[in-house]
């Protein structure tokens, strides 16, 4: 608590307005002792100190006289002042004190006795979170999450207090369902943020807990979908953009509630083009983030999207990291030169993935709106049904009477479907006729592909034809199932700048190195635009000129295996004799999983110049890959690389640092 002597103003202006004997519970309830703080106090507050409406009103207005009189270097105002969004409602006549809660949101200072904090939840960049309780005045307590600013030796300034303060302004103005409720800020040492608990932690944990926990049904990701695309186009709605969604930030507030959080990067939208330009180098979440995003720092609801489509693969793919152990650069390159996407996980269905890839459209305005993915959602729902007949034959999904199927993959004219069992949570196929779909509840979701009603429904499961015909990606990479899981814990934290990543312009208005990329063929995307400038904050420096925007692509697999083996074996053989297609295919795949980034043209053309050999051809590609990254010669990326020995990603940090 700040000394007496501090809040000498508030003495004089309620003294002013015949209000005096109210300075008391409001420095020791209220906690209130800058002017500031009547931001966060709301007319209820005022009521539980016994001041009378008119009373607040005669307040607001000498406080409005005190502040047009003192623009407060104080920096709770300076920060928050400059961060409520600005198409805010104003507020409302009733309670000219406060900053608007349009749906009557539960936001105000809470006392700091009146919170007492638990075990560690965990902690973040800049607070750390505990369990805690909320005594009421009534005597009611309230579970809640305490997040505290962590104070340095200096007190709490500079970057993390902005940050934390910024977090609250976004989260005051906020009431949803399933976005995080701040129940209100103690004005303590340290500051800290009230929240609602979402006692079974975030979503990417369940997801990647352990046996026995039972894997999440296929019916229940896509309700937490639902719920997500809500929240979203709750934020799009109000201007915000919230450049962290992951599932790491989504918490479990019930087995069957999500809800979003981690509002520390969420930003108002600006301007006409409605964006958000970073202003330099920022640690953003760059695997989840869409391409303009990567390359100009361009966020938007589009971006967002963008998120939701890793998001949902995130999920489907029980919490695997996206693009795991590629960098940004890299992550780049994959998406705008080689088109490439996520593959579709093996429990997502076509229809959904289908989805995904809308949200992954390479120009930010074809993709859909969070509220036109809240229908595109409930069109590619799974159609839910029942066992009718036990099936027990080996290989296929086993099921007993009753028991509640999910269906992933189906279509009427196939007698093998591929689904869920409910009960089991196992995935497999099974035959069609062991089912009945289940009559599509009226207020839910309804699948485009279910048959009409009164037929024997066993239609198709699928969605239109044409969803069926969309590149069915291969399973994730290698399957490298639950691979980083310990390095996703608290991923925000040790985000690297993108745009400090890349690679480096030469500066003085030569070519950047990357424009040296000499791997595309004839009819390949164009070589990489240059970068934008490491610190500009200019977003016009980032823009692209139309010539150097990347045609719009072709969808292709992110390993584009080819459909046919016919050219295949005229490609590289080994010394003595011609490669069976197998055996060129394996060699194929083994070069294009050790090399992050390169196409499957590169891996054969690589094989051919080795005859065949597969070491010397993964090690030629990443000289390669090296070479066009840097200015140094090809013979001495390889001598970095066997430095490294043949870390791709290590060497290339290396030659990052030292242009
Ligand atoms: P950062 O804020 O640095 O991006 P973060 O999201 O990990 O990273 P915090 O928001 O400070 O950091 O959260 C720290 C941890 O506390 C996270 O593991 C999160 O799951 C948990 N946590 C945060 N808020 C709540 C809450 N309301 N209920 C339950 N757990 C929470």
């Amino acid at each position: 608590m700040l000394p007496e002597q501090s809040s000498l103003w508030l003495l004089q202006l309620l003294r002013g307005i015949q209000l005096a004997q109210f300075y008391r519970p409001m420095l020791e309830e209220l906690n209130v002792t800058l002017p500031e703080h009547f931001d966060f106090v709301r007319p209820q507050d005022l009521d539980g100190i016994g001041m009378g409406r008119p009373a607040q009103r005669r307040l607001a207005e000498a406080l409005k006289k005190h502040r047009s009189g003192l623009k407060s270097k104080n920096w709770v105002y300076k920060i928050l002042g400059g961060l409520v969004p600005e198409q805010e409602t104003p507020p409302p006549p009733e309670s000219p004190l406060y900053p608007a809660e349009p749906e009557g949101g539960l936001k105000c200072l809470i006392p700091e006795g009146a919170v007492c904090r638990r075990e560690l939840l965990g902690s973040g960049c800049f607070g750390v979170v505990h369990r805690g309780l909320w005594m009421l005045p009534g005597g009611k307590s309230v579970p809640v999450a305490v997040k505290s600013l962590r104070v340095g030796a200096g007190g709490p300034m500079g970057d993390e207090l902005g940050a934390f303060l910024r977090e609250v302004s976004v989260m005051m103005n906020l009431e949803h369902p399933h976005v995080l409720r701040l129940h209100g800020l103690v004005l303590g040492q340290p500051l800290q943020m009230v929240m609602e608990l979402a006692p079974l932690g975030s979503l990417h944990t369940r997801l990647t807990a352990p046996a026995p926990a039972p894997p999440l049904p296929v019916s229940l990701l896509c309700l937490f979908l639902r719920q997500l695309a809500g929240a979203m186009a709750y934020l799009a709605a109000r201007g915000l953009v919230h450049r962290d969604l992951a599932t790491r930030n989504l918490l479990m507030a019930t087995p069957r509630t999500i809800k979003v959080a981690d509002f520390g990067l969420v930003r108002p939208l600006g301007g006409a083009r409605g964006r958000y330009v970073m202003g330099g180098p920022r640690l953003i979440p760059y695997a989840w983030c869409a391409p303009e995003s990567l390359r100009q720092g361009a966020f938007s609801s589009a971006s967002d999207v963008w998120m939701f489509g890793v998001t949902l693969w995130e999920m489907f793919s029980g919490g695997e990291e996206p693009w795991a152990g590629l960098p940004p650069y890299l992550i780049l390159h994959r998406l705008e030169k080689d088109c490439a996407r996520l593959p579709r996980p093996p429990l997502c269905s076509r229809a959904l993935y289908t989805l995904a890839l809308r949200c992954w459209a390479p120009y930010p305005a074809d993709r859909p709106s969070f509220t036109h993915l809240e229908r595109l959602l409930q069109e590619a729902w799974p159609p839910e049904g029942h066992c009718v007949r036990a099936v027990t034959e080996p290989g296929a999904l086993r099921m007993e009477l009753g028991d509640p199927i999910t269906i992933i993959e189906g279509s009427s004219d196939s007698t093998t479907w591929k689904g869920q069992n409910g009960k089991t949570f196992k995935v497999g196929s099974f035959p069609a006729s062991a089912i009945t779909l289940a009559e599509p509840p009226t207020a839910s979701p309804v699948h485009r592909g279910s048959p009409a009603q009164g037929q024997r429904r066993r239609g198709s499961a699928n969605g239109d034809r044409a969803k069926v015909k969309l590149e069915e990606l291969p399973p994730a990479q290698g399957q490298r199932r639950k691979m980083p899981l310990r390095s996703m814990r608290g991923l925000s934290k040790s985000l690297e700048s993108v745009l400090s990543l890349g690679p480096r312009p030469t500066g003085g208005g030569s070519s950047p190195p990357e424009l040296r990329h000499a791997r595309t063929g004839p009819e390949g995307p164009p070589a990489l635009p240059p970068r934008p400038p490491l610190a500009s904050s200019s977003s016009s420096q980032f823009r692209l000129s139309p010539s150097m925007q990347p045609p719009r692509p072709q969808r292709e697999p992110l390993h584009s295996h080819p459909r046919g083996a016919a050219g295949a074996n005229k490609a590289a053989g080994p010394p003595g004799g011609r490669l069976l297609d197998p055996e060129l295919q394996r060699r194929i795949v083994e070069v294009e999983l050790s090399v992050h980034g390169v196409t499957h043209q590169e891996c054969r053309d690589a094989l051919r110049t080795t005859g065949g050999d597969v070491t010397s051809a993964i090690q030629n590609l990443k000289v390669d890959q090296l070479f066009h990254l840097s200015s140094r010669s090809r013979a001495d990326c390889r001598h970095i690389l066997e430095h490294y020995h043949w870390d791709l990603s290590a060497a290339s940090r290396y030659v990052l640092a030292r242009p």
